[in-house]
């Protein structure tokens, strides 16, 4: 394999500074109250209602191998049609009634949420609402950087508070292969660049580690996101969806990249940032900043899963694998009421007692039979 690497952006160039006059555009704050009053609700583990992630879109220029494989999603397969996806108020009145219930987090996603036509829009919109606490609402968007050069400070204006990026790997040879449609690597970069000078801070850069594919950038990865602004993750690839044919043994343990890390880079384990922090975060010892392991495979976090996802046609599901989801929308479209809305999102959280990757570290290897839903449509 070609195993040229592009040329390393040198991170002290950046300018931090050149974006501090940009500041976002944001309307008056607005709280989420609906009329019924502000009730937090719990699921059956006890686990509150904390995010929101919400796709835009389930279409994505990537064929990324682990998500959406060209096998399946070919020129044959369908996207839902326009009149199918939820407008940006339709989206924006569910958010309200979530913020309600407890919410302080909205993640959008997709697909590409970067496609979805004046995303910006929907970030501007979002962005004035406050949580029952009063406090802003924490806004932030994970895209595959491919329209971030372009977008950046638009979404910066809007109000978004922050961004991670997913970047698989730095050889570009093994990058266009791995998000199979022929993108480069410097081009990502380059969406990094304008994050960066558009005042993003504490960006993150998400790596889907899969064995036999791209192990060999654990070491690539660290070394060029060591001392920069952006904060690199590794994800231990997942089983989600039906169609990207997961093997156990492509799983590369996040307790395995720490230790090739390690070796190189000595490491310590730092406190969460937050309760139910999905990445285990570690310091390089000698100060050059921060990683994170996502260990959703072999040390499930499922006890501390706070999460609720909103599909992009407005299915709400309880759980990244879940195989059917609530239909919100008609109950939009049909003209119920705040109120009833809100009762129907606290009863299905209520009635929640998803643990699937709890449950299948405990089978391992052993196959689960359901269809579940993809990401691509889910969002991640
Ligand atoms: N298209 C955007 C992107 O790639 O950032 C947002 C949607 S994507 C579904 C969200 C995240 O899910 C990405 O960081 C992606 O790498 C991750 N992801 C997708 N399939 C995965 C899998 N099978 N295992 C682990 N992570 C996965
Ligand atoms: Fe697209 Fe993101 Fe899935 Fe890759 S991971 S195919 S970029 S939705
Ligand atoms: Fe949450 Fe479901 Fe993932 Fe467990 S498997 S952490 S319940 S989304």
């Amino acid at each position: 394999m070609n195993k040229k690497i592009i040329p390393i952006m040198d991170h002290r160039r950046l300018d931090v500074d050149a974006a501090a006059d940009r500041r976002p555009v944001v309307a008056t704050a607005e709280p989420a109250s609906v009329s019924a009053l502000p009730d937090v609700v719990t699921d059956k583990l006890d686990r509150p209602l904390r995010d929101l992630r919400i796709s835009v879109t389930d279409r994505c220029n990537f064929r990324c191998v682990y998500c959406m494989p060209k096998e399946v999603f070919d020129h044959r397969y369908t996207y839902l049609p326009q009149d199918a996806l939820l407008s940006f108020e339709e989206i924006v009145r569910i958010a309200k009634l979530f913020i309600a219930r407890g919410v302080r987090k909205i993640r959008l996603t997709g697909g590409e949420p970067l496609l979805r036509k004046n995303i910006e829009r929907l970030v501007a919109m979002l962005s004035t609402l406050r949580t029952i606490d009063g406090d802003s609402l924490e806004l932030t968007l994970t895209t595959n950087g491919s329209l971030l050069a372009k977008k950046a400070h638009a979404l910066k204006d809007a109000g978004l508070t922050r961004l991670t990026v997913s970047l698989d790997a730095l050889d570009d040879t093994l990058f266009r292969k791995m998000n199979d449609v022929d993108f480069a690597v410097a081009d990502v970069l380059r969406g990094l660049d304008a994050a960066h000078q558009a005042g993003f801070t504490h960006t993150k850069v998400n790596m889907v580690v899969k064995g036999g594919t791209n192990d060999s950038q654990i070491l690539t990865m660290a070394r060029y996101f060591k001392d920069s602004p952006f904060i690199l993750r590794y994800i231990e690839y997942m089983d989600v969806g039906s169609s990207n044919g997961w093997k156990l043994d492509e799983v590369i343990p996040s307790a395995e990249v720490i230790r090739r890390i390690h070796q190189e880079f000595p490491l310590r384990a730092i406190a969460p940032n937050y309760d139910g922090e999905t990445a285990a975060r570690w310091r390089y010892v000698d100060g050059g900043g921060e990683i994170g392991v996502i260990s959703s495979v072999t040390q499930a976090f499922c006890q501390s899963c706070t999460r609720a996802r909103l599909s992009t046609e407005g299915k709400l599901f309880t759980c990244l694998f879940g195989t059917q989801g609530y239909d919100l929308r008609t109950l939009l479209r049909r003209g119920d009421t705040d109120d009833e809305l809100s009762t129907v999102i606290a009863r299905l959280w209520r009635a929640r007692s998803d643990r699937y990757s709890e449950m299948r570290t405990a089978m391992t290897s052993v196959a689960v039979p359901l269809r579940k839903v993809e990401m691509s449509y889910i969002g991640g």
